[in-house]
């Protein structure tokens, strides 16, 4: 039976996650309105050094979006045609085209299918004498193994750039993701955890001279009005979105939290099913920006689920490498099959706090019945991480 359209549960709804903050929302564009500044001033400035604080780092730099805070690192880093740059096989393609983006190419390597994020056994196979830069993925919330990735870095002397679009307040043991390495880019996207109302991203550092180097390539490569230093972008976050992200990074702690509850549930009433859970890696917390888990019948349970009025996503139905926009590199089906069989196999279930726990009851019951008319085949039945 189809649920009545009122009672649809949506996978993302903007619309409720901002509610409660909309007088507050109304307030602080007042502010930027009555003050007539709108780039680059008292907002960005006290934004970056909140986000700073609670990412553990030393310096926050604001800028448009989170492709540019990955594009603007890599600029500073110096990356140029003929680098090479490692990146995972499975991730938005965001990060890939970062590094295409300066005209250097992407390398990829291949994931770990219960953590999703880059196999960190792989990495060394794909660093030569070009390889000028690892971004790993802190895809989905949850922290790549950091541990294995610093130590390459440090063996091979090549920079790591963490794309933490997806995990802000993700831990790493006691380490907030952004203060580990060296630079972590971060989105502000509104599905993001911590949601603009527009875009916004950020990039958050230790290194004073890269902070330094990011403020003034985000602005035209000037720090002295009218003196250019470097080829710079213009790539600032507006004084509305730092006023917005103000509003609502106290509130990012409830957020992660009302989402861990939520797997809390559906690992408990999924475990059995044919369906595998993600991995959480030891002296990890993850954060959750997305519920991923994998089935062979993916697009079965994706149709059911729907026909219950339970929207899904796939995150992401073409890994970057047999996307059109990257023929131009050559790859063909089978050459990262772990990136193939997400892409087959990934499903995103509803998770955040437009969400009831009665609705995440509810969409364990339907998975239930959708598997239970199903033999389960014994590879797949799982429980966590197995
Ligand atoms: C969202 C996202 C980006 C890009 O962020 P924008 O703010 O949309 O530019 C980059 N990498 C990953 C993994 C993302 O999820």
């Amino acid at each position: 039976m189809q649920r009545p359209i009122d009672k649809l549960i949506k996978f993302l709804d903007l619309q409720k996650i901002n509610a409660p903050y909309a007088d507050d929302f109304k307030m602080a564009s007042g502010r930027v309105i009555d003050r007539g500044w709108y780039l680059l001033g008292e907002e960005l400035e006290s934004f970056e050094a909140q986000f700073a604080d609670y990412v553990g780092a030393q310096f926050a730099i604001g800028v448009s979006n989170g492709f540019d805070a990955l594009v603007l690192v890599l600029q500073a880093w110096g990356i140029k045609p003929g680098d090479e740059v490692i990146v995972p096989a499975h991730t938005f393609i965001a990060t890939w085209l970062a590094v295409s983006e300066l005209g250097a190419t992407p390398i990829p390597v291949d994931v770990c299918p219960d953590t999703y994020c880059i196999d960190v056994n792989k990495i060394e196979g794909a660093i030569n004498a070009k390889t000028k830069a690892i971004i790993p993925v802190h895809l989905y919330g949850q922290p790549a193994d950091m541990q294995a990735i610093l130590a390459l870095s440090s063996k091979y002397g090549i920079p790591v750039l963490e794309d933490a679009a997806q995990a802000h307040g993700a831990k790493w043991f006691e380490h907030k993701v952004g203060s580990i390495g060296t630079a972590t880019a971060f989105s502000f996207y509104p599905g993001k955890n911590l949601g603009a109302l527009g875009d916004a991203g950020a990039v958050t550092t230790n290194d004073a001279q890269l902070a330094f180097r990011l403020k003034s390539l985000r602005n035209y490569g000037s720090i002295k009005k009218y003196q250019h230093d470097d080829l710079g972008r213009n790539c600032r976050m507006d004084e509305l979105q730092a006023a917005f992200l103000k509003v609502k990074l106290p509130f990012l702690q409830k957020e992660i939290e009302a989402r861990s509850r939520q797997i809390r549930i559906y690992e408990s009433r999924l475990s059995g099913l044919a369906i595998r859970l993600p991995l959480i890696r030891e002296n990890c917390t993850p954060v959750w920006h997305l519920y991923v888990v994998q089935c062979e019948c993916r697009d079965d349970l994706q149709q059911f689920l729907f026909e219950q009025g339970i929207e899904t996503l796939v995150h992401y139905p073409t890994p970057p490498h047999l996307q059109t926009a990257y023929h131009c590199l050559g790859y063909k089906v089978g050459d990262f099959p772990m990136a193939e069989q997400l892409a087959r196999r990934v499903i995103s279930l509803p998770i955040g706090s437009h969400l009831l726990d009665s609705d995440i009851e509810f969409i364990c019951q339907k998975i239930a019945l959708f598997f239970n008319g199903i033999v389960a085949s014994s590879a797949w039945v799982s429980g966590r991480g197995s």
